[in-house]
């Protein structure tokens, strides 16, 4: 079976992704049984016209550069998967969609007219076509692996939307939810951490984004029951995957009903 040929390409993002895809250690060298990888800057090789048969791309589309450059990689390669909260829906820096961009310049830049962005932080399907996606921040090598190996099978993996919460009954981990009264992210989240932070004590916090039927609305209810104001609720699901539909619309929901903001504000 003939090895793959990988590119993987960064836009706008920490690269956290790509260090995730280093850090494998003795697996990457297992992975590479499988994939040859001719275009990966954080790991040394750059090739960025090479054809290939997967492109995976790191990072959301905030600039005029990251456009050009998402073009060109997906015209050299076949299939092309996004990988990373960043490419799958926008991402942190995708937050400044929902704040006054220019504002925000001014504030924190001595020379804002040096600072060349588009005007939204954008995921990678809404520029162009998506083979597959791949959620998380950042994703997990489990993740990958099981795409490449299906894709040499001439298959796309399952995309296992799966609450986070099944993953808890699993692993018999106490609820923190019931038991601490922590308003975690879990019921309305995809599985694929392990139920990472549950396991710690802590609340999910939603980093691999939405699960099958999210439920955000009740959710949100049982946070106010909780004891969170609306802005905390409209923060919990605005953090890192602001810009995916189902928790965007609950953070429009809760940050609408935030007794500070004046009427000027929530038009
Ligand atoms: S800790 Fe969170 S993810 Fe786990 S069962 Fe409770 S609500 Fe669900
Ligand atoms: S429990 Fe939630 S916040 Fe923690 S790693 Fe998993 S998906 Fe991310």
């Amino acid at each position: 079976m003939a090895k793959l040929r990988v590119a993987i390409h960064k836009l706008t993002s920490c690269s956290g992704c790509q260090l995730a895809i280093l850090n494998q250690g003795a697996q990457l060298l297992d992975l590479l049984e499988d994939i040859d990888i001719v275009h990966f800057i954080e790991g040394g090789l750059y090739e960025p016209d090479a054809s290939v048969d997967l492109a995976l791309i790191e990072g959301s589309v905030t600039t005029p550069e990251d456009l050009q450059r998402l073009q060109h990689a997906r015209s050299n390669s076949k299939l092309l998967v996004s990988i990373g909260a960043c490419a799958t829906s926008g991402g942190v820096q995708a937050l400044r969609n929902m704040q006054d961009e220019r504002a925000w310049k001014q504030a924190i830049y001595a020379k804002p007219e040096f600072i060349d962005t588009l005007a939204n932080s954008t995921p990678i399907k809404a520029h162009a076509k998506v083979d597959f996606e791949l959620w998380g921040c950042p994703i997990t090598i489990e993740q990958l692996n099981n795409l490449i190996r299906q894709l040499r099978f001439g298959t796309l993996p399952i995309d296992n939307k799966e609450k986070l919460c099944m993953e808890c009954k699993r692993r018999q981990q106490v609820c923190v939810m019931v038991t601490r009264q922590a308003p975690c992210l879990g019921p309305v989240t995809r599985t694929a951490c392990g139920a990472l932070c549950p396991a710690f004590g802590r609340a999910c916090y939603g980093c691999f984004g939405p699960s099958e039927q999210p439920n955000g609305k009740s959710l949100g209810k049982r946070f106010a029951g909780l004891g969170l104001m609306p802005a905390q609720i409209a923060q919990r699901f605005a953090s890192i995957h602001s810009q995916s539909p189902d928790f965007n619309e609950q953070y429009h929901h809760w940050q609408a009903l935030d007794p500070k903001l004046s009427e000027e504000d929530k038009q």
